[in-house]
């Protein structure tokens, strides 16, 4: 029966008139839950607290010469942040829930996004280019580092191999490791990548902007 009928036929007496007035009006009992339907959709959205938005790309601090920033997606940075704080691939695929091969092409990738050389230089640049955020105020050694093992850390920080860095400042590879050991042994630390971070919340290694604009004449030419 379509609705010209409906409405037609009880006239008509061809049909029981409906119910409740008309087909078209809610039966009186339905008008609670019409009712609740309403104030339900009427409700404010509840705003959601801005941490809980992922953003598309997470951008480092500008340029301070030509103002452009580092930009990465949330999983790279997440990646970066884990590997910045010690976790070794291994450890990252385990709380990543994927597999080390994943991690590790993963982490090459992100070297390459952020033109580092190695995954040390490439949380070093992730501290410099601001991806990944410092404390406000510089973390004090227990032990602080002589220069010339300052000089050695230096270069880890810039993806320097132990031979490149033992040749730029006269000292054998072998003397080089042990030299990273030593400060890594004595803070602590179990990674490379977490002792560049440590240092760079020390406030110990160049914090330049690592924007290719940008010409360093210090420790990173
Ligand atoms: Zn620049």
């Amino acid at each position: 029966m379509d609705l010209g009928t409906a409405v037609k036929a009880p006239a008509a007496g061809q049909a029981p008139a409906p119910r409740w007035p008309s087909m078209f009006l809610l039966d009186p009992a339905q008008y609670a839950h019409a009712r609740a339907r309403r104030a339900r959709a009427a409700r404010p959205v509840r705003p959601v607290h801005p941490s809980r938005i992922l953003p598309l790309l997470i951008a480092g601090t500008p340029c301070p010469v030509c103002g452009e920033q580092f930009m990465a997606t949330p999983n790279a940075v997440g990646l970066l942040a884990l590997t910045a704080h010690g976790y070794t691939p291994g450890e990252a695929a385990r709380r990543l829930r994927t597999s080390r091969t994943q991690v590790d092409a993963d982490l090459d990738a992100l070297a390459d996004g952020l033109g580092a050389t190695n995954t040390c230089h490439a949380v070093d640049t992730g501290h410099r280019s601001g991806l990944l955020r410092l404390p406000a105020r510089p973390r004090r050694l227990l032990h602080q580092p002589t220069a010339a093992a300052l000089a050695v850390l230096q270069g880890m920080a810039d993806g320097r191999t132990d031979s490149e860095t033992g040749l730029r400042i006269g000292r054998t590879a072998r003397a080089v490791n042990e030299a990273v050991n030593r400060f890594l042994r004595l803070h602590g630390v179990r990674t490379r990548p977490d002792g560049v971070t440590l240092l760079h919340r020390a406030r110990l290694l160049d914090a330049t902007h690592p924007c290719p604009c940008w010409i360093t004449t210090g420790t990173n030419p």
